[in-house]
């Protein structure tokens, strides 16, 4: 498949057409960007990483049956995904406090939630992703129900399937975001989960091994990300 126009360039990743209209070209770039754009920097290797964890987890989920957009991996930076018609909103499963949660409800951070908190937010940078329920979603027209009710279910398979894979490896999987798309109109996954959009914590040491270690200056950014990567076998 050719790669040809880029059409839409994100905080970390462009996109790209192809000559197919239902394939395209995902570029994972260095990138790396905190607090809706407010910290920028350019961490060596983040793309050949991400891209490539990517590429495992997503190849994990859907022979587990979660539906994905990944195709295959093209180079150390690009993989081929379809070219989903993407549900502006953004799924997020908690297994244990951290982040936004943290300040919002003034629960400790490190506090196990049994179960799990599905929340929903509205991907919009001007407003700062604000959260939003299933009556704003359907109030403004942002999803159909029916689609609703597939993400959570897509969504809380996924923690299913990834808890238990970094369990095995000795890690905690915090929290994530997942976003999807529309395929031919089926409910698919999209964008990335890598640890760029996780929270992974080592299960005995509690150590951070994600992009809070970018937010909050912990150094060793994508040393860590590597070291989850390989904890999971992937091969840089
Ligand atoms: O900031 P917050 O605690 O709400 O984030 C929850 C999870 O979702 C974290 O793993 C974070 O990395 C991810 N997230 C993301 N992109 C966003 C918002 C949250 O990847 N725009």
């Amino acid at each position: 498949m050719e790669k040809r126009s880029q059409v839409y360039a994100g905080k970390a990743k462009s996109v790209y057409t192809t000559d197919h209209a239902d394939f395209m070209v995902m570029e994972f770039r260095n990138d790396t960007s905190a607090f809706d754009g407010q910290k920028l920097a350019q961490l060596d290797r983040k793309g050949m990483v991400n891209n490539k964890f990517n590429a495992f987890i997503m190849t994990h989920l859907e022979a587990a049956g979660v539906p994905t957009h990944f195709e295959k991996l093209l180079c150390d930076t690009e993989s081929l995904v379809k070219c989903l018609k993407m549900i502006p909103l953004e799924c997020v499963v908690r297994n244990v406090a951290a982040g936004s949660i943290t300040r919002r409800l003034g629960i400790p951070e490190g506090t196990d939630l049994s179960p799990p908190t599905f929340e929903l937010f509205l991907k919009n940078d001007e407003l700062h992703d604000p959260m939003v329920n299933e009556y704003h979603v359907r109030s403004f027209g942002w999803a159909e129900d029916k689609h609703v009710e597939q993400m959570k279910v897509l969504t809380f398979k996924v923690n299913d399937v990834l808890k238990a894979l970094f369990d095995d490896a000795g890690m905690i999987l915090v929290d994530y975001k997942l976003e999807f798309g529309l395929f031919h109109g089926d409910v698919v996954l999209g964008d990335e989960i890598s640890p760029d959009g996780c929270r992974i914590w080592d299960r005995e040491t509690r150590e951070k091994l994600d992009k809070d270690r970018f937010r909050q200056d912990l150094g060793n950014v994508i040393e860590a990300y590597e070291q989850v990567g390989n904890r999971l076998g992937i091969v840089f």
